[in-house]
């Protein structure tokens, strides 16, 4: 990477978005961040936003190729194009096929594809971005950062469903895990703020959005995590309900007369906090409606604070010795209130809540919220995917030392 060239495109396709953060790694805060969203509907919009505001514009066509053409025209604009080292791609699903951030090849394009199966809404969006990243930009090295890459050190023990042994030698059933960039952030930045021995810790990571998952870290190294094969398993997400007894499934299936299709809308769409609540997928209406005695919002938030301290207890025994738990993500963040909700179940922990200093972090400031002098620490640490993922392909497009792809 010459010096010039100091800028990284991270981008994060779904089905119907384009996000993107265009990073300078020497700095945490993207200089230009933004989306492209109903891509493949109607009134497709892109949004840039930097340190002087937001600018909504619509998209000449509603796909992935305008949207990235628009942001092209941006940086061009900007006269930024010229110093574009290196494109981040994020990807949901590696499988068992890489443990890390990885140059794309036409063999690792290959590959992603290969993970389509397991990731059927997420993966071909990501491969479609790169696709048209590759063609646009065929002269900068080209990353992929995978969600599923930190928790690839699992050992059996952790990673196997107790299914027959054919169903995860014929089709990958296992547990993958999800969220792997922020829990891989936030560790890294924990054993940093905190003191910690690099070569000696164990920590409990809570990334808890609307997809909330929760990682046993040790010395670094992720040894157990709560989503599985799919996002759908462990915590009580915004809409999808975490773990749920299979037989349960089967039930609903038989009782309800429904299939697989429907059951898939209930899981993804209908359940965890908005299911329960019957009113909101979102933690901050139903703090607010709790206030008011909203029934639904009361219980749903009860139900999610009990399932999260008893995933991190399950997940302390897997380490030495449970140093710290570390709060992320949009609620991990900004919710003072589940935060004292999880830690008065962890009591058993020794866990001793510092009101006022948890209520003092939210909005991105960060810190520890145990009192002082107690173990385990708790402590609310802000995520930042797209500096990671920057970090990560700028780092690999040094060790390529210019070498590119050429478009597939
Ligand atoms: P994320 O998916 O990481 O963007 O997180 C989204 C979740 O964070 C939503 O449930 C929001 O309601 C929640 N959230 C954001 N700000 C707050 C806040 N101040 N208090 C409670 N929850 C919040």
């Amino acid at each position: 990477m010459s010096p010039d060239k100091n800028l990284i495109l991270v981008l994060n396709c779904g089905s119907s978005s384009l996000k993107f953060a265009v990073q300078d790694v020497a700095q945490r805060e993207p200089l230009l961040s933004g989306l492209a969203e109903r891509l493949g509907g109607t009134q497709p919009t892109v949004t840039f936003k930097d340190a002087q505001g937001k600018r909504t514009q619509p998209l000449t066509a509603a796909d992935h190729g305008a949207a990235l053409d628009a942001v092209l025209a941006e940086l061009t604009a900007r006269g930024w194009i010229d110093g574009l080292a290196a494109v981040g791609h994020r990807v949901v699903h590696g499988g068992e096929r890489f443990t890390g951030s990885v140059l794309i090849t036409p063999a690792v394009i290959a590959g992603i594809e290969a993970c389509n199966m397991l990731a059927p809404l997420h993966n071909p969006p990501a491969l479609l971005g790169i696709r048209i990243a590759l063609a646009r930009l065929p002269g900068i090295p080209h990353a992929a950062v995978l969600d599923t890459a930190f928790h690839q050190t699992m050992l059996p023990e952790a990673y196997l469903y107790a299914l027959p042994m054919a169903q995860y030698r014929d089709w990958g059933v296992r547990r993958y895990g999800f969220h792997g960039t922020s829990h891989r952030f936030v560790s890294r930045e924990a054993v940093g703020l905190l003191g910690l021995d690099p070569a000696d810790h164990g920590l409990v990571t809570a990334h808890l959005g609307n997809g909330a998952s929760a990682t046993a870290v040790q010395d670094g190294h992720c040894v157990d995590t709560s989503m599985g094969m799919t996002p759908l398993e462990g915590l009580v997400m915004g809409t999808r309900p975490g773990d749920v007894d299979a037989g349960a499934i089967l039930y609903m299936m038989r009782a309800e007369g429904i299939g697989v299709a429907e059951m898939d809308t209930m899981l993804n769409k209908q359940s965890g906090l908005l299911g329960l609540s019957e009113l909101s997928n979102d933690c901050r209406e139903l703090e607010a409606a709790a206030e008011k005695g909203h029934v639904g919002a009361k219980l749903a938030l009860n139900v999610f604070a009990h399932r999260l301290a008893r995933c991190i207890g399950g997940l302390a025994m897997g380490l030495r010795r449970l140093d710290v738990v570390v709060f992320t993500g949009g609620i991990g963040e900004n919710s003072a209130r589940l935060r004292a909700m999880t830690l008065a179940r962890l009591r058993a922990f020794g866990m001793v809540l510092d009101g006022p200093a948890n209520e003092r972090m939210i909005r991105g400031t960060g810190g520890v919220i145990t009192a002082a002098g107690t173990t385990p620490r708790a402590a609310v640490i802000a995520t930042n995917e797209e500096w990671m993922i920057a970090c990560d392909t700028a780092e690999l497009a040094r060790l390529a030392d210019g070498d590119t792809v050429e478009a597939p």
